[in-house]
């Protein structure tokens, strides 16, 4: 199958009213407030907002690592919820990749073994040749058989970044990949990141606070307050900052809401 020809403006993922709320009562904190959108395959998208704005709330109930209050998530046309947590595995495994800042590396495993680890856990045939392609393309060609233990931090994150590449998932979520990487390291994997987009038809969404990072995306949406609060296309890393300065600005509470 071509993804390139049959997937076209295919939507990779959809949020339909996605509501979280933590805690109960007078306590409460609607961290996600009714977000609906909509990504196609073969996007790179950035989400950024101050501080509370519910990015990682987004990341996390878009990759099914939580589950929304309300709202549904897509991906592929495929709703996530309604399902087992066993199910829900099963469809991260082969959908969705991840990229965490604070990836745990398997301490006693080898950057290859680590690399590979989510096709055995999905058991899915190893390919070692393209794990050792991607994790040439990150700059760990000459470190496949150290340990994490053996790795600078930055290294590590790279480690983390084949293993969420290796696996080929359909949609890559990624909370500040970047963000423990020299500017020079940092660049590197943005273009991979973008490398993936343009060559495989991955959909990458990257949670950032970096608007350098975020330029490399297509589209920037920005959160406020738990709600969409606009979109830009074609970012620069100078309008990226600006917007975001005026995002900073609002006020708690404040019900303005832009369509995405
Ligand atoms: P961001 O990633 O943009 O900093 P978060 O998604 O982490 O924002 O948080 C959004 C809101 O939800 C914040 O007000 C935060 O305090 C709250 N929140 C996040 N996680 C929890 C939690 N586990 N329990 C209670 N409140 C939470």
């Amino acid at each position: 199958m071509s993804r390139h020809t049959e997937e076209a403006g295919a939507e990779a993922l959809r949020l339909d009213g996605v509501t979280k709320v933590y805690g109960r009562g007078d306590s409460s904190v609607v961290a996600l407030d009714d977000v609906s959108l909509s990504l196609p395959v073969g996007e790179f998208t950035a989400v950024m907002g101050p501080s509370g704005s519910g990015k990682s709330t987004l990341l996390q109930c878009a990759a099914g690592l939580d589950r929304p209050d309300s709202g549904t998530v897509f991906v592929e046309g495929e709703p996530m919820t309604g399902r087992s947590e066993a199910a829900l595995t099963r469809f991260r495994r082969t959908r969705i990749g991840f990229v965490f800042q604070q990836y745990n590396l398997l301490p006693t495993l080898t950057v290859m073994q680590n690399t590979v680890l989510p096709l055995k856990l999905a058991r899915r045939r190893v390919d070692k040749r393209a794990a050792r392609e991607i994790l040439d393309r990150v700059g760990l060609g000459d470190r496949l058989d150290h340990r994490p233990d053996q790795l600078s931090g930055g290294q590590r994150q790279r480690v983390a970044i084949a293993r969420a590449l290796v696996a080929r998932p359909r949609v890559i979520f990624a909370d500040e990949p970047t963000g423990a990487l020299d500017t020079r390291s940092a660049r590197e994997i943005l273009l991979l990141l973008r490398e993936t987009v343009a060559v495989h038809s991955h959909t990458v969404v990257m949670v950032t606070h970096d608007p350098v990072a975020a330029s490399h995306a297509d589209t920037v949406l920005f959160l406020a307050d738990g709600r969409m609060a606009g979109r830009m296309d074609v970012p620069t890393p100078e309008a990226v900052a600006e917007r975001l300065t005026h995002l900073g600005d609002r006020h708690p509470g404040d019900n303005r809401r832009s369509e995405v």
